[in-house]
């Protein structure tokens, strides 16, 4: 008998989560929330951003976070290095993985890094020499690929032509995102099978998904039945994108790995466990957090006989 098809969700509330809160955690609490969904068996965490504190103050002090959490074995631990420097710091900080991002559209990418398409794929070569010869995995995410909140559509090919370049940089992965949370499963397998085919069966491809128009959920499970990688959620919904208008949360972690693990996919995560995080991090916000099984539970999944 073959073992269950594993689909690697990787959790992103600590950076893409709390980044977007306007409360800012302290370096304990953040390294309470990694150390708390490390011993859950989710195998990839993207647990910081190297950018400069001034811009998203949510971030600061990577490195005390990363020189404080713990490193069980088989959980990857990501930072965004965004630039040069922000390299560097990650890598001096022992990351594992290194992600990049660039935006799909030209307004979104100018509005989010400061730049244009280009001169950020630009940034990227300038980076990834550093991560590749440090022993360490780069990747990236291609923002706002299923829709701009200022240009609307983005269209597929856009999306592969900027993943196109990327891989040909050195990207071993890349996370297609609807950072506005706009599409719709359609869109997932079209955008999945113009990337494939830009960048060949050597690279792997997951998909960052909001639920903020409800349909994060139908996507993911569309994107398991394309065969994807990896899954980027977050603990109970969690976040959103400073700098999109009305982006709100990301697919919820214990949600996703419940559809999956009844699916038949093999994901590691303790749902139970989850859950106890889930109502852990609510408790540190006013309104509820967007999960769904946090509010609902699990049910006796046996037939009662
Ligand atoms: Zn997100």
């Amino acid at each position: 008998m073959s073992p269950d098809p594993r689909v690697e969700i990787c959790e992103v509330g600590p950076r893409d989560g709390l980044q977007s809160e306007p409360r800012i955690w302290s370096v304990d609490e953040r390294v309470e929330l990694i150390d708390r969904l490390s011993a859950t068996g989710v195998p990839r965490i993207e647990a910081v951003s190297f950018v400069n504190p001034k811009r998203v103050p949510q971030m600061a002090d990577a490195e005390d976070v990363m020189a404080k959490i713990k490193r069980p074995d088989g959980v990857s631990f990501a930072g965004l290095g965004l630039n040069a420097r922000g390299a560097e710091r990650a890598i001096d900080a022992g990351v594992d993985e290194v992600r990049y991002v660039v935006v799909a559209s030209e307004t979104f990418n100018q509005r989010n890094q400061g730049a244009s398409i280009a001169e950020t794929l630009a940034g990227f070569t300038e980076i990834a020499d550093k991560v590749t010869q440090a022993g360490l995995k780069l990747s990236a995410t291609i923002a706002a690929s299923f829709g701009c909140p200022f240009e609307g559509k983005v269209e597929a090919v856009e999306v592969a032509r900027i993943a196109k370049q990327l891989a040909a940089g050195g990207c071993v992965e890349i996370g297609l995102a609807d950072t506005i949370g706009a599409g719709v499963p359609t869109q997932v397998t079209e955008i999945y099978g113009v990337v494939r085919e830009a960048v060949g069966r050597e690279i792997g491809l997951g998909f960052h998904l909001h639920n903020t128009r409800n349909t994060g959920f139908a996507n993911a499970a569309m994107a398991v039945g394309e065969g994807v990688l990896f899954l980027d959620s977050s603990v109970g919904g969690l976040g959103g994108c400073p700098f999109a208008p009305n982006a709100t949360g990301n697919i919820a972690t214990e949600d996703l790995a419940f559809m999956l693990r009844n699916m038949g996919y093999e994901t590691g995560i303790d749902i139970d466990a989850y859950i106890g995080i889930a109502n852990w991090v609510e408790s540190f916000f006013d309104a509820p957090l967007p999960g769904q099984i946090m509010k609902a539970g699990l049910f006796p999944e046996t037939t009662a006989s």
